[in-house]
């Protein structure tokens, strides 16, 4: 597959990197130790550079901050490469891409100016942060507060948890109530009050470096608020939930890819009863089923990158439908690829038994199956009965 990413949505010069590329990258740089970072529960540093020197991290800004201006359909293809050999690597840019993105959409000037060169290049990660050990699904129980500071600002407190990157990231896009609303605040890992632990030994997306925050009265700026203070903070949530669910669906693609691929290689290489893996009926059957629903798969997120490029409100629902039908295709085939191997799909030298360890997650992460399907028929009776 070597569709060239060259459509770009804001005017900026073409960028100089495609799903080729992209995929070259993957396999020299990705996929060979994508096992071993699981089981090290972290990726390397000197593989966060190499992101950083491809232009992986966020390559939609624009250039002139030091971004390629690539469209988000073209953003969808590259995360699916990456899911293809790691979902961790590939969560670690969703959240980045989440935070960067929420930046350029709703940041004042200077907060662009102060954080997109750096975003850009890699030299700080963004982590998104809006779950609580009390409240995922239900946003809005969320409990972690920001009050107003006399002169200006915000004093911040609570407590975040599942927060990817949250060890490694260096800016956290933090969701909190205020008396009136919901604020979305940009707080710099450095800033006195925040404490991170990590959370090890996770499911699945285990290298992704996850972290519970505390904040305990974290003195913030005026400047930390991202959007005006009379901003309805709901479209800065949905917005940027938007983008990362897309990103996730992209990824579950990228799984779905590289089951598909593990069990060709596989089913070719194992025999039983001297005959090919791949000569029998039922494996062939389950084969077939993978590839129509990857096909599947691409075309709804291509659907959904389509409408984002065009700015076109209809993305949103679309990439719902996406990521459903991806992440729970990922999740059915990852099972099915790990059947396929037998017993060496449960062991150590097989990348399946990570990416079905991986797929379970993508069925819970930016809105569970039941939020999704709860929505998805929400629309369709706004559809069909209005
Ligand atoms: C690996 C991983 C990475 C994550 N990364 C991040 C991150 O970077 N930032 C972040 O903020 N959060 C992150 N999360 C948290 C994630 O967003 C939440 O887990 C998710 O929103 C679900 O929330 P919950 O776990 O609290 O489940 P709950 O909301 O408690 O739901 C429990 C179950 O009930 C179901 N359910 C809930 N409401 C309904 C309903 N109305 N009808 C029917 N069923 C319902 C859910 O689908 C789920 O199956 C991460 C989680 C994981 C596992």
């Amino acid at each position: 597959m070597t569709t060239t990413l060259t459509a770009t949505s804001t005017g900026e010069p073409t960028a100089a990197i495609d799903r080729a590329s992209a995929r070259s990258f993957v396999d020299a740089h990705v996929a060979p130790d994508a096992d071993a970072w699981d089981r090290a529960g972290r990726i390397p540093e000197a593989v966060l550079e190499q992101i950083a020197a491809a232009g992986l991290w966020a390559p939609f800004l624009p250039a002139v901050h030091g971004g390629r201006g690539l469209a988000l359909s073209a953003l969808g293809l590259l995360h699916e490469e990456v899911g293809r050999a790691c979902s961790s690597v590939r969560s670690l840019l969703t959240v980045h891409s989440m935070v960067s993105w929420a930046l350029m959409r709703w940041g004042a000037p200077e907060q662009i100016e102060h954080w997109a060169p750096q975003l850009a290049a890699g030299r700080v990660l963004g982590a998104f942060c809006l779950s609580e050990p009390g409240a995922g699904s239900d946003a809005a129980g969320i409990a972690t507060t920001a009050s107003p500071r006399p002169g200006g600002g915000w004093t911040l407190t609570g407590h975040k948890k599942w927060i990817t990157g949250g060890q490694r990231a260096g800016l956290f896009l933090v969701f909190a109530h205020t008396e009136h609303s919901t604020v979305a605040l940009l707080v710099p890992r450095t800033a006195p009050g925040v404490r991170v632990t990590p959370i090890p030994e996770i499911l699945g997306t285990r290298a992704s470096m996850l972290a519970e925050l505390e904040f305990q009265d974290v003195p913030l700026g005026p400047d930390a608020l991202l959007g005006p203070s009379s901003f309805a903070s709901g479209a800065v949530l949905s917005g940027t939930l938007d983008l990362g669910r897309f990103s996730v669906a992209s990824g579950s693609t990228g799984i779905l890819a590289g089951c598909l691929e593990a069990c060709a290689r596989y089913t070719t290489a194992r025999s039983v009863g001297g005959t090919a893996l791949r000569e029998l009926q039922l494996i062939r059957a389950k084969v077939s089923d993978m590839v129509t629903d990857l096909r599947a798969a691409r075309l709804l997120c291509a659907e959904a990158g389509r409408l984002k490029d065009q700015c076109d409100p209809a993305t949103i629902m679309a990439t719902w439908i996406a990521k459903y039908f991806a992440s729970t295709a990922a999740a059915r085939h990852a099972a099915e690829a790990v059947q396929i191997h037998g017993a060496n799909g449960c062991g150590p030298d097989y990348p399946v038994a990570r990416m079905y360890r991986d797929a379970k997650v993508m069925e819970i992460i930016e809105g569970s199956s039941e939020i999704q399907r709860i929505t998805i028929a929400d629309e369709a009776y706004r559809e069909w009965t209005t």
